[in-house]
């Protein structure tokens, strides 16, 4: 993506221009329009499942009006039936939800489709739209480019009866689709392209998921669009930039609206909608269209619409990424009329940030080492009290009881460390957190060598793992009792794209750019009250990472983990 500003949390360069769209809000309240009412939409179409994107026009478009203290509509743009259906409404309305937001009316653009038409027809009694039967590749040679003025259609100046009556049969089902279109008629001779008397009405052959068969012919998103606003008494209309050039057709929508007597008014005053455009959030490593992210489900490359590595509100959930998170990226990535990309490390940032606060810690091992204390007796138990979560005092303690025999990571054990290896490794001392102290003093080998057991002392006097005489110990590892753990499924995510922009991979396929090591699946030995763990619960194994249990995978009592972020990350954010 060239001409992109990358967008890192060390500098948002939408800081200058971070409240235009609060300012024009603010400048029409104070000047008295539309009552003083501000009534905004989210009007997604229900041909997918939303994703992080379309949680940042949720965010605006709810968020403003809640900072007004005005309404939001959540709308299905379904105008085109091609892939809408109900089982995606339902989907949208659980994930706004889940996001934070709660609409204050709830509108179908197709329960309108017989007043647009109404609306259509009237334009063609005026003599402000005609049904054209250029074919498309005529249709755009007549078009022309910005530079030069367009050739206006043979079939422009048709008398609105004929149009009238070809309209109707239109909609009747009597043409074969790309056969005819209505056209607004407007200016042919304008640099902005979409005045060049654009397409309102096209033929498409399809049952809609709602209408059925009722219709043959459906308006097009610029003709729908403003009439859904301006019919629901919207004032503020925000969208992304790629519609900013299709804004003056917008208020020629509207202008004809108000001709035709059918604008909405509150309070003796004129509801008038006005649309305004605000950059799109774009994510590294991330692909962000339906029908791309359509294309992954389709083939099988994901597990679902949710898989937990899909950029959906549902596949972040699923992975367990906190609404708070989301909101957070949006309110950092701010609103800005420039093209950026925001690095996906500023997302996770924001999910460590938020889970930091609220996850239950545990103590939990991936990839397994036997520990064996050999100076504990048999029967003998050492009991460590820990906090459930250190920056809630409320999440309150736990007593977990070990015995002699502990597992612990591969990784904090070396038989021959470098300097600065302050973990487990013969004749050093470390802190079994929250247990006790423990000396490694040998290990056990299998025949190929590998190291199976490492053997040690621990110091009775320590208890908790605090010296009596305050020595210094400078490593602390993570355990689990090996005779009361838990096995459990985890599954360890990474990035599902390798490069950071997957549409300019080199062969132009970005399914080329998917990381084939976007999952990695372990069983881990894990404190036994995880077995209880629920879907929606978030845990921090400690020195490990954050993870959930898997909504779809997990049983009563066995819960499957998805790694929802490693801890740490090399990446900094300022303060
Ligand atoms: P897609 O190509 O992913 O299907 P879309 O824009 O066609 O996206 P809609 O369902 O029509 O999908 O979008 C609903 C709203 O969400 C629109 O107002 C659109 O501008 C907004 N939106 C979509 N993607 C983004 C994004 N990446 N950042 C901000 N807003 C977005
Ligand atoms: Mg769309």
């Amino acid at each position: 993506m060239e001409d992109v500003a990358k967008q890192t949390p060390e500098g948002t360069e939408s800081d200058t221009s971070r409240h235009f769209l609060r300012q024009w809000i603010e400048e029409d309240l104070a000047a008295g329009k539309n009552d003083g009412t501000v009534v905004t939409r989210f009007p997604p179409e229900p041909n997918g499942w939303i994703h992080i994107g379309h949680a940042k026009a949720v965010w605006v478009d709810f968020g403003m009006a809640r900072l007004f203290g005005g309404r939001c509509h959540l709308r299905m743009d379904d105008t085109n039936p091609s892939k809408e259906s109900e089982a995606f409404v339902e989907q949208l309305k659980r994930d706004i939800t889940w996001l934070g937001y709660r609409w204050d009316a709830f509108f179908y653009a197709c329960d309108r489709f017989e007043e647009m038409w109404a609306i259509a027809e009237e334009l063609i009694r005026r003599g402000q739209a005609y049904v054209c039967e250029l074919s498309q590749e005529e249709w755009k040679a007549y078009r022309g480019v910005p530079t030069k003025p367009g050739t206006p259609s043979p079939w422009r100046d048709r008398p609105p009866e004929e149009s009238l009556a070809l309209f109707r049969e239109m909609r009747a089902g009597a043409f074969p689709e790309g056969s005819r279109c209505l056209r607004a008629k407007i200016d042919m001779a304008s640099p902005n392209i979409h005045f060049r008397d654009p397409v309102i009405y096209r033929i498409v052959d399809l049952p809609h998921y709602r209408t059925g068969d009722a219709w043959h012919c459906y308006p097009m998103y610029d003709f729908a669009h403003p009439i859904e606003d301006a019919l629901e008494g919207v004032t503020h209309s925000m969208c992304t930039l790629e519609f900013e050039v299709h804004r003056p057709l917008y208020d020629w929508v509207v202008d004809r609206l108000a001709e035709q007597g059918r604008l909405v008014v509150r309070g003796g005053k004129t509801i008038r909608p006005q649309q305004r455009e605000f950059a799109r959030l774009n994510l590294t490593y991330t692909v962000m269209s339906k029908r791309l992210l359509r294309q992954l489900v389709e083939e099988g490359r994901v597990d679902g619409w949710d898989d937990p590595r899909m950029p959906t509100v549902a596949g972040m959930r699923r992975r367990g990424y906190t609404a708070a998170a989301i909101r957070d990226l949006c309110e950092r990535t701010g609103i800005s009329k420039y093209k950026s990309l925001t690095d996906l490390a500023l997302l996770e940032w924001c999910v460590r940030d938020d889970l930091n606060r609220i996850a239950t810690r545990r103590m939990a091992v991936l990839n397994p080492l036997k520990l064996v204390i050999d100076n504990l007796p048999a029967e003998t138990t050492l009991v460590a009290h820990a906090q459930n979560n250190p920056e809630d005092p409320a999440a309150g303690t736990r007593d977990i009881r070990a015995g002699r025999e502990l597992w612990i990571e591969r990784d904090d054990f070396m038989e021959n460390p470098p300097k600065k290896f302050f973990r487990v490794t013969p004749g050093n001392e470390v802190r079994l957190r929250g247990l006790c102290l423990f000396t490694c003093t040998h290990v056990v080998k299998d025949a190929e060598g590998r190291v199976v057991e490492v053997h040690g002392t621990y110091d009775p006097a320590a208890t908790g793992g605090n010296p009596a005489d305050g020595r210094k110990i400078r490593g602390t590892i993570h355990w689990v009792d090996a005779s009361t753990a838990q096995t459990a499924e985890v599954r360890l995510y990474d990035r599902l794209f390798a490069l950071e922009d997957p549409m300019a991979c080199p062969s132009g396929n970005f399914l080329d750019a998917l990381n084939p090591d976007s999952m990695k699946v372990v069983t881990a030995y894990v404190e036994p009250t995880l077995a209880e763990a629920l879907p929606g619960e978030h845990y921090q194994f400690e020195r490990v990472g954050y993870f959930t249990p898997d909504v779809h995978a997990s049983r009563p009592g066995a819960p499957v983990f998805n790694r929802t972020v490693t801890l740490k990350d090399s990446f900094k954010i300022k303060a």
